[in-house]
């Protein structure tokens, strides 16, 4: 036979009873047949069923061993998942409802049954029991699902207002499943209050179908007093209308990967080394300062900018290491300085940056600068090492007509550049007047390369006359630039310049061409021992390229060696001393001339320049200058003559502009001089002449 077959259990006393069932299900179609087995008592029907095989049972309440209720959950335990069918009498219907709470499916009155309502009983129950099966399977799945899962889930009643936790969603926040109830409240009181409204608002906008999902990273309140970040992401089911009645989502737990974001972010701001806030942090807040300033006339606040004095010199001489730990230490210092509004930031190197927040005036930045010097002055101990250090500090403060924070901190970096001028270890304001002379400084930097591509710089030639012979013996040469709106600049201005930005280099290989190429000519037309005296200044000096221009200059102009004399300051050759000794020991190998320019104006002793293979001293223009009413400077004079005598060295006296000055120098045996008294430097046409003129010592020469 094809068709659905269908075994049902009949458990029932009354034989009649049985009979009446037995006939209307006897009745089979080609597509359902009822397969009846029968039970006369509980114990009976239980056997039956532990057999299995049956897919319904039709269950009297009223059996020779079992009555009522107890028929039922008896029946239903010993087959969880088989349908039963319960038949009742007329007067027993409420038993019958009780009966369904206790796992029947359906009931039926007897003496009102017919075969249609049998039939349909018994197909209903067991439907429904099979949905019921896979309904509770499918719930123990999302219970599984919902257990396993990291997340805490949320089921949002939008009508009752009433909010499903999971069990994990309330584990999150440290709380057992009876400490969180079921109202939103649960959640939003134990927001961070500064998350709290955007929340809201983000749920708001979703459930007004303005976002498509609803999605807000926020803090809540953990059990233990903490806050953790949670990212709750929820969507509403709407109605037909579009209305939603109910909103659900997950909560995942974020604190740490927020915390990687926050230490990345503290990263891109601060320093590694000492923790302070770094350039862009400082940048920052003083800008939030500088716009409060603009706001308010009576706000003022100021940044301090600090250099240390000597940072390279411990750096060098006690390692890296040290240098970190001498300025971890000095941000400390510098924090215990401030008051809390206050800001101290490295900016990179030994520089240093403080913002006084909301000052009452000028004296109060000032002697935050004291404090901090006072506190710098005691010494820092590293590691067993006393370490002294001084600083600069340059201070500007808010005054009206800042805009930029950048500007602000450019100008306490201008006047900390005063105060390391002014002789370092102090502090130094800024004013208008240092802002117009960087400006003019970098006017003059940027003419002065202009200057070169223009060819604006001179050479004028000063006469070194023998005292022995009244002869011209040598000419000093000095730079001159021909500026075209200021005219002849002086060197002091624009050596310096040249020095710093590096053009010497460039400068001081055509000044040393033109004025060999020079003295060459000179001594072609019949000087022949005239030397030329040239100026090197620190970076020439020590350019590693030095001996080969000097080799070149030589070659291509085809002047001796020994006609050139280099002239290095004393404290220039005193700087470096090994260096200066190897280079020098070239210089005089290639058989130059070298020469102590300014002597007396360092603190070398001739002693100690004697290591050097130097030929010739220049007395400076300071102890000329008196030797006629000062009886010390004659003093001196006449000792460095006689000391650089015995050491074998020629002397040279700088700026003798009187007769009587020449007169003493004369007397004291002085071998050179070099001055107004003679000439003046000249461009090379008038040299020339005075060359012709034979350079004798006739006074009024210019
Ligand atoms: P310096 O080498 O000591 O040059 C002597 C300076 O004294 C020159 O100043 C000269 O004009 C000046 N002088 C000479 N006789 C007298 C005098 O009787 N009375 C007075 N009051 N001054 C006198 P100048 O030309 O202004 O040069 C200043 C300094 O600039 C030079 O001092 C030198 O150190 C530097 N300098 C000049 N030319 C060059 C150069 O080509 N290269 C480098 N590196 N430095 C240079
Ligand atoms: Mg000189
Ligand atoms: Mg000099």
């Amino acid at each position: 036979m094809n068709g659905e077959r269908i075994r049902v259990l009949l458990i029932e006393g009354n034989r009649d009873d049985a009979r009446l069932i037995q006939e209307m299900l006897a009745i089979s179609s080609v597509s359902l047949t009822f397969e009846l087995e029968r039970a006369d008592r509980l114990s009976a029907g239980l056997e039956q069923l532990a057999a299995g095989g049956i897919d319904a049972i039709l269950l009297d309440l009223s059996l020779p061993d079992s009555r009522g209720l107890e028929t039922v959950v008896q029946t239903h335990a010993q087959a969880p998942g088989v349908p039963i069918v319960v038949l009742t009498g007329l007067d027993d219907e409420n038993l019958a409802v009780r009966a369904m709470q206790k796992g029947a499916h359906d009931y039926l009155v007897k003496g009102q049954v017919d075969r249609n309502l049998l039939v349909r009983a018994i197909r209903y129950s067991i439907e429904r029991a099979q949905t019921q099966e896979a309904l509770q399977e499918s719930e123990e799945r999302y219970a599984l699902a919902v257990r396993g899962t990291h997340e805490g889930l949320w089921d949002w009643n939008l009508k009752t207002n009433e909010v499903h936790f999971s069990p994990r969603w309330k584990f999150m926040l440290g709380c057992e499943e009876n400490e969180i109830g079921n109202s939103p409240d649960e959640w939003f009181s134990r927001l961070h209050p500064e998350d709290l409204e955007r929340l809201k608002k983000e749920i708001e906008a979703h459930l007004a179908g303005l976002t498509s999902h609803f999605e807000n990273e926020h803090r809540v309140l953990h059990k233990d007093g903490t806050y953790r970040w949670m990212l709750s992401r929820g969507l509403a089911v709407r109605n037909a209308a579009g209305n939603a009645y109910r909103m659900a989502g997950s909560q995942t737990d974020i604190t740490v990967r927020r915390a990687a974001e926050e230490q990345l972010l503290h990263d891109a701001l601060h320093d590694a080394l000492t923790g302070l806030p770094n350039r862009a942090l400082f940048i920052d807040r003083l800008g939030l300062l500088i716009g409060r300033a603009k706001r308010r006339q009576d706000y003022l606040c100021a940044v301090l900018f600090l250099d240390l004095d000597r940072f390279k010199v411990i750096n060098d001489s006690l390692g890296h290491m040290f240098g970190d730990q001498l300025l971890i230490a000095i941000a400390r210092r510098l924090e215990a300085c401030l008051r809390p509004g206050d800001t101290v930031a490295r900016l990179g190197g030994d520089e240093f940056t403080m913002l006084l927040d909301n000052i009452k005036d000028v004296s109060e930045a000032t002697r935050v600068a004291d404090r901090i010097q006072n506190e710098l002055a005691t010494p820092f101990n590293l590691n067993g090492h006393e370490v002294f250090t001084t600083a600069s500090i340059g201070i500007a403060l808010s005054v009206p007509g800042y805009d930029w924070p950048e500007d602000l901190l450019r100008d306490a970096d201008m006047a900390m550049y005063r105060a390391k001028a002014l002789g370092k270890a102090r502090h130094a304001l800024f004013d208008r007047g240092m802002h117009a002379r960087a400006v003019a400084l970098l006017q003059l930097e940027a003419d002065l390369r202009r200057a070169f591509e223009r060819q604006e710089f001179r050479i004028h030639y000063q006469p070194i006359v023998s005292l022995l012979s009244s002869q011209i013996t040598g000419v000093e040469a000095l730079a001159r630039w021909h500026h075209p709106q200021r005219g002849l600049v002086c060197p002091a201005e624009f050596i310096p310049l040249a020095e710093e930005t590096g053009l010497i280099i460039t400068l001081g290989e055509w000044l040393l061409r033109t004025a060999c190429a020079q003295n060459k000519a000179w001594q072609a037309a019949g000087h022949s021992q005239l030397r030329v005296m040239v100026n090197f200044s620190a970076r020439q000096f020590q350019h590693r390229n030095l001996l080969d221009l000097i080799q070149r200059v030589l070659g291509e102009t085809g002047m001796a060696a020994h006609t050139l004399e280099l002239e290095i300051t004393e404290t220039l050759a005193m700087k470096d001393i090994d260096f200066s000794l190897t280079t020098l020991n070239e210089l005089s190998a290639m058989g130059i001339q070298i020469s102590i320019d300014d002597f007396g104006t360092g603190y070398s002793s001739l002693g100690s320049l004697k290591r050097f293979p130097i030929t010739t001293l220049k007395i400076d223009q300071s102890f000329i200058r008196d030797i006629t009413n000062d009886a010390d400077d004659a003093a001196l004079t006449t000792a460095i003559i006689a000391m650089a005598h015995s050491l074998a060295l020629k002397v040279i006296a700088e700026g003798v502009e009187t007769e009587e000055q020449l007169a003493f120098l004369r007397s004291q045996k002085c071998d050179e001089i070099l001055g107004y008294v003679i000439s003046r430097p000249v461009p090379a046409e008038a040299f020339t002449k005075l060359l012709e003129g034979g350079g004798c010592l006739s006074p009024g020469a210019t």
